[in-house]
């Protein structure tokens, strides 16, 4: 299985400040070297998984795909944890810059000891106690649904947009 692409080299090297300078058109080419990492951006079908797609942008500025290989219709964030959101891509840049930072803290000092940043979190989260210690391993696990259902402005994720 790829790996997720909030994972991704290329994610964890995304800063705040560099989302913030980016053009409209520069967001979206960052967010499609993100999303397609393997093909650098090149559109690869959620549906069927042909790379055989077409760009056609709408009047309201929005890119659309259109696959060959089934015909259907997606955008750079079709099956992506994004898709049923209507922001700007910096948006969501801005939310997977945030993401891998914290992330960064989580898993420098995951093992080490519980710190107060971490029982926060697993205090709001689910466990009333705050006792809650992550080990290295379990930082994604714990991390992305956690995060993803948080990011700011994104409001309630449903089960199947976490799987993507
Ligand atoms: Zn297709």
């Amino acid at each position: 299985m790829a790996q997720h692409f909030l994972l991704s080299r290329a994610a964890k090297t995304l800063s705040l400040a560099q989302v913030f300078r980016l053009s409209i058109e520069e967001a979206e080419l960052t967010f499609r070297k993100l999303r397609w990492a393997d093909t650098n951006g090149a559109p690869v079908c959620p549906s069927c998984g042909s790379l055989d797609a077409y760009g056609c942008r709408r009047p309201s500025g929005v890119l659309r795909f259109r696959c060959k290989g089934c015909k259907k219709d997606f955008t750079v964030t079709s099956g992506t944890l994004f898709a049923s959101h209507k922001l700007p891509l910096k948006s969501y840049l801005a939310a997977i810059a945030v993401f891998c930072a914290v992330r960064a803290a989580l898993t420098a000092s995951a093992g080490v000891a519980p710190n107060k940043f971490l029982a926060k979190l697993a205090s709001d989260w689910r466990k009333p106690d705050g006792l809650f210690v992550i080990q290295p391993d379990d930082v994604d696990g714990f991390l992305l649904p956690l995060t993803v259902a948080r990011l700011p402005g994104l409001g309630k994720v449903t089960e199947e947009n976490l799987r993507s």
